[in-house]
């Protein structure tokens, strides 16, 4: 009888005590609910590493090219060359701004690859090469090393900087990839300049164009590679630009810029947009960008390949970059090449054709420009 009364007592009790908690609960005073939106906005602050401190001495570098191919100083006027190379100079330079003054390395990939794309020199942008219905057709791509978060856009005619839509892509849609009028679409609908496609004519290319298409009627013994025959790629000089980067926050970035292969048809669609084969970027290892024949570029998947030997075999980002140019992807029969860095600021240019437009820039300002095999 005893312990039930004792029971009875502490049920009461209990029972109280809970009311009691209800009441006061009720009359503490309102904490302002942090808001979700806010929440996210701070995470991708922090994603972006926005309002981090970073060390001013932190170790920071970049590489850019123009294209790969057979660029011979016996075929180049020497105003030809100094052409080049203060472009190219201007190009890291900018990037180079970027990064020392604190920027990102998705800033200073975007703002490189873009001084490329307005100049006439370079397959991208302004100096897109012809498809053969007489179009310019642009792909880009952008890749970042920390969230491993990528954009990319394919076969457009009007967007006047084809790497700021792949970076439109990867901040403002939910999407890695779009295509053609609706890439189109979504870069006027995200205030991109756009530009007549007459933009994009010179002379230089649309006669390339003619050149190439005169040799097809000639030539009959094609392999079974017609379709994405281009005498460009076997005899002279092309020239897709792109840039990796390594900022003072330790993050690695890389994007690619292209008008892709003269004569191109049926919407193709080369490595340049394609992450993994144009384009790679992975805090862990390292950023690269490809040029050079897309179609062996995407079947070795250069630029994750590059990436995973450093991650599984743990080899340097050198060692893996030749193993993939010259064995994986040389032997399938491609030619072009990479620039790279890794994450401790190692920049690395690989390619097996004569030339490749490049440059390099690491946080002493040490500026190298080159474009033979041999400088
Ligand atoms: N990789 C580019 C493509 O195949 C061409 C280039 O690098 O110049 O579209």
């Amino acid at each position: 009888m005893k312990k039930v009364a004792l029971l009875f007592v502490l049920s009461v009790l209990i029972f109280t005590c809970k009311e009691e908690g209800k009441i006061i609960d009720s009359e503490m005073p309102k904490v302002e609910q942090e808001s979700p939106v806010t929440s996210i906005k701070e995470e991708l602050d922090k994603a972006n590493n926005l309002n981090i401190n970073y060390d001013e001495d932190a170790q920071f570098s970049i590489v850019i090219h123009g294209g790969a191919g057979t660029i011979l100083k016996k075929n180049m006027t020497p105003e030809k060359e100094a052409e080049y190379r203060a472009k190219l100079e201007e190009a890291i330079r900018k990037g180079y701004e970027v990064l020392k003054n604190g920027g990102t390395s998705l800033d200073a990939v975007t703002k490189a690859i873009n001084v490329m794309e307005n100049s006439p020199l370079f397959n991208a942008g302004k100096g897109a090469v012809f498809t053969h219905e007489e179009t310019n057709e642009m792909d880009a791509s952008i890749m970042d090393g920390k969230t491993l978060n990528a954009g990319a856009s394919a076969g457009t005619t009007n967007v006047k900087n084809p790497i700021d839509l792949a970076r439109a892509v990867m901040d403002d849609s939910p999407h890695v990839m779009l295509s053609g009028k609706g890439a189109e679409i979504f870069a006027a609908e995200n205030g991109l300049e756009i530009v007549d496609p007459s933009y994009f004519y010179t002379d230089r290319r649309f006669n390339a164009l003619q050149k190439i298409k005169a040799t097809e009627k000639t030539e009959l013994d094609h392999d079974d590679k017609q379709a994405f025959y281009d005498s460009d790629i076997k005899n002279s000089k092309f020239g897709t630009v792109g840039c990796a980067a390594l900022d003072k926050y330790g993050n690695l970035a890389a994007g690619t810029s292209t008008g892709g292969m003269t004569n191109k048809r049926w919407g193709r669609i080369g490595d340049a947009p394609i992450i993994g084969s144009g384009t790679y970027a992975n805090n862990a290892t390292c950023a690269v960008s490809s040029t050079g024949w897309g179609e062996y570029f995407i079947r070795a998947q250069v630029a994750h390949d590059i990436s995973a030997m450093m991650e599984y075999k743990g080899v340097s980002l050198e060692e893996a970059a030749r193993e993939v140019i010259h064995n994986k992807m040389g032997k399938l029969g491609g030619t072009g090449g990479i620039v790279a860095v890794d994450k401790n600021g190692n920049m690395v240019f690989e390619f097996n054709t004569e030339g490749m437009y490049r440059a390099s820039m690491n946080d002493k300002g040490n500026l190298k420009v080159e474009i033979y095999e041999k400088n």
